[in-house]
């Protein structure tokens, strides 16, 4: 054998035994689907290399074209498999037809060689010729042969243009090096066909050798770069197929990846590296957290550091459609604003429907009170007396809407001052024994005689509560009792204020016991069908309760009896005990408690009363005459001004809401007017506008004193007196 002849057999020996290692090792590696083709082709190379090395020492003719033929099994097909191989890798899909036309020829191709005995279309004639590197086969070509070594190489060709071709270029990690392995893989035997055809190596077919260091290649990118670990490539597909836009850069931003959908959003970083700068990289870094718009369409930006055991290795940004989001968030703040605005009207609309009652209010309540104090038949004095009842229930519920439309708009406040808790439930006692006695109901009450006397918090707004629960105990009772008891429990220096309202009346079933706490909730409307009520005295009460830092409780059995509590912190003021309840004085006054004012005269006292309205001038004037004092009535206020400019008055009532110049603006003009009178002259701001905060807003535009419309005759009593130069005080 030659020396030539023994290389060209070790090489492809060697060959034949690398090729069957690197077989048997990737049949050990995980599913995948470029493994199939790998085997295929690594089996394609090992036929064409096997053939070959027997080739070599081949001895006669018919033996060498045997394995000349043979040889083609590998030599047909490992081309196209390396082609779809390259294809599924860049993930690149061509139409079937393709596919089945370029595999159909390389079969045709085969057959005809297998056969080419019979018809010569390939070979037309064959010699044994001995060379330096052995015995080669002269083979005489026919058209078909130039026809298939073209198509070989036009499939080499199409595999290399898969490998450059940009469209097709992933720029994911270690890409490079796996496109340049995959790019060798198809360049050596591109050429080694191209020397064997040129007729370079003699005649010596170098092709077995090309198939086999394209499969090193190809081997060595799959074992090299994982492109069979599974998991791994199953994380790419999911990153190349997300809608989400990502784009990966280096710690210094220099670019390193970016998915499909980032390259449609940012189309300069299709092109891969080098086509997107740091800058614009860092520019889409910076718009971190923020919404941007690109082609119509919003995005968010979000950035994570992608870090190994040690350090920040660079970032990955998200790019997020979040239209839809954005679309849906607008609308929820657009519905939020509509429901704000209508709460807000409603409130609005509920303040404002209060205020333009409790006018006309005054004027009946007023009215009444002064026909009351006409001489009257009985009949006449009992109609008045309805009339009477009626407007303070209607006033009642005004106050309630006006707290509720206050709750709602979170303005229910809370002020604190000191009081006197005993006489804060005597009071409540005289505002119901009443009612009680005309339902022939027995009333218990009692307060702990050692309760601290004088308590700091929110006295009327505690009465409140307490009528509120009394009222309701009265209305839904029919017959027994209701029981009234104030307790305390002593903690540092404060007491837990205990209140609790029992009755023996219809009681509250046990569904309903959650609900009435509810606005507007009554229970069993059926049964209460009778009784009058707007359904907002338990849940302001609740809310009132809860912003003094305390809790109420119903404890109910239907057909039974109710019982209502709430425990509220109070600061103590007076430790000293309070004392045993004294009720003597109502059981002689049954039913006064509107009549109830300081009785005083004061001829000598000058009285202005500035109001637009006519019957509620009416209403003050005549609600002051039992005083005794000389009122003189201005319809507005620049009648007011001119009045007090003509005589000295010692007080002035002022409506708040007029006409032309209301009742701040006239108070201001008066306290501007030259001469220490003008600034000392008490000013009592009279007003149907019983929002909190009302009052300090009156002190604070140089006012002193607030009376709420409809006038009660006692408040109003007590701050003519409060008002006054004492010396014009008399007797009665
Ligand atoms: P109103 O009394 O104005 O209807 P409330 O909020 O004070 O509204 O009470 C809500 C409902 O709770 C009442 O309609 C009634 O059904 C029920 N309720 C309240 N107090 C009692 C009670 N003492 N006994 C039976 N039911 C009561």
């Amino acid at each position: 054998m030659q020396i030539m002849q023994g290389i060209w057999l070790c090489i492809h020996v060697s060959g034949v035994l690398v090729a069957f290692f690197l077989l048997a090792s990737i049949l050990r590696q995980r599913e995948s689907d470029y493994k199939s083709r790998l085997i295929m082709t690594i089996i394609c190379c090992m036929i064409a290399l096997v053939s070959r090395s027997l080739f070599i020492m081949a001895q006669d003719m018919p033996e060498m074209i045997a394995l000349g033929k043979t040889e083609y099994c590998g030599k047909c097909f490992a081309n196209f498999l390396a082609l779809s191989f390259v294809l599924s890798y860049y993930r690149v899909k061509w139409p079937r037809w393709v596919m089945q036309t370029l595999f159909g020829i390389n079969l045709v191709a085969f057959a005809v060689i297998m056969t080419c005995n019979y018809h010569h279309l390939y070979y037309t004639s064959y010699q044994v010729v001995p060379t330096n590197s052995g015995n080669i086969l002269v083979l005489g070509k026919a058209p078909f042969y130039y026809f298939y070594m073209a198509f070989c190489l036009v499939e080499m060709v199409l595999y290399l243009y898969i490998c450059f071709h940009p469209a097709y270029q992933q720029d994911r990690e270690g890409s490079r090096a796996i496109r340049g392995l995959l790019t060798m893989a198809g360049v050596v035997p591109f050429l080694m066909l191209l020397l064997y055809l040129s007729g370079v190596t003699g005649g010596f077919d170098t092709t077995p050798l090309g198939i086999f260091f394209s499969v090193l290649f190809l081997f060595t990118a799959v074992n090299r770069y994982g492109l069979f670990d599974t998991v791994q490539n199953a994380k790419e597909a999911v990153i190349e197929s997300m809608d989400e836009g990502i784009i990966v850069s280096d710690n210094n931003m220099k670019f390193l990846y970016a998915n499909p959908s980032a390259c449609e959003l940012f189309p300069e970083m299709r092109l891969g590296e080098g086509q997107i700068s740091e800058s614009e990289i860092q520019a889409i870094y910076e718009q971190t957290g923020t919404v941007i718009e690109l082609k119509d369409k919003s995005y968010e930006i979000r950035t994570s550091e992608v870090r190994d055991d040690v350090q920040v290795r660079g970032y990955m940004l998200s790019v997020i459609d979040v239209t839809d989001m954005m679309a849906q968030a607008k609308e929820m703040r657009e519905l939020k604003e509509k429901a704000e605005n209508a709460s807000r009207a409603k409130s609005a609309f509920l303040a404002n429907m209060s205020h333009e009652i409790r006018t006309p209010m005054n004027a009946i309540l007023g009215m009444t009170e002064i026909a009351l104090r006409g001489r009257l038949q009985s009949q006449q004095r009992d109609a008045i007396e309805q009339i009477k009842m009626a407007s303070l229930t209607l006033v009642t519920i005004i106050n309630d809407i006006l707290d509720f439309s206050k709750m709602e708009s979170g303005k229910l406040e809370i002020v604190e001052a000191d009081y006197d808790i005993k006489g804060l439930v005597q009071d409540v006692y005289h505002l119901i024994s009443g009612k009680v006695e005309e339902k022939n109901l027995r009333l218990e009450i009692s307060i702990d005689p050692t309760m601290p006397r004088i308590l700091h918090g929110d006295e009327i707004r505690v009465k409140q509560v307490l009528i509120n629960l009394v009222n309701n105990a009265v209305k839904f009772t029919e017959q027994g009792s209701i029981n009234l008891s104030v307790t305390y429990e002593r903690k540092e220096d404060q007491v837990e204020l205990r209140c609790s309202v029992k009755d023996t009346g219809i009681g509250i079933k046990e569904e309903d016991l959650e609900r009435i706490f509810n606005s507007f909730e009554q229970s069993d409307t059926f049964r209460n069908r009778k009784k009058e009520g707007s359904g907002l005295g338990l849940a302001i009460s609740r809310q009132l309760v809860h912003l003094m830092g305390g809790e109420i409780h119903v404890a109910s059995e239907y057909q039974k009896g109710s019982e209502f509590s709430f425990e509220i912190p109070q600061r103590i003021v007076d430790e000293s005990a309070c004392g045993a309840l004294e009720l003597a004085e109502r059981q002689s006054r049954p039913q006064q408690s509107s009549a109830q004012y300081q009785n005083f005269r004061a001829p000598q006292a000058k009285v202005l009363v500035v109001d637009d309205n006519l019957v509620n001038r009416k209403v003050a004037a005549g609600l002051m005459r039992p005083f005794a004092m000389q009122v003189d009535t201005a319809k507005s206020g620049e009648e007011a001004i001119r009045m007090v400019q003509e005589k000295e008055y010692h007080l002035i009532f002022m409506d708040h809401m007029m006409p032309d110049m209301d009742g701040v603006e006239t108070t201001h003009m008066i306290r501007s007017l030259e001469g220490e009178y003008y600034q000392k002259v008490p000013i009592i701001a009279l007003t149907a506008n019983a929002l909190s905060g009302v009052k300090e807003m009156f002190l604070a535009e140089g006012m002193n004193d607030f009376v709420a419309k409809p006038i009660n005759i006692k408040e109003l009593s007590e701050k003519i007196l409060t008002w006054l130069p004492f010396e014009l005080l008399e007797d009665p």
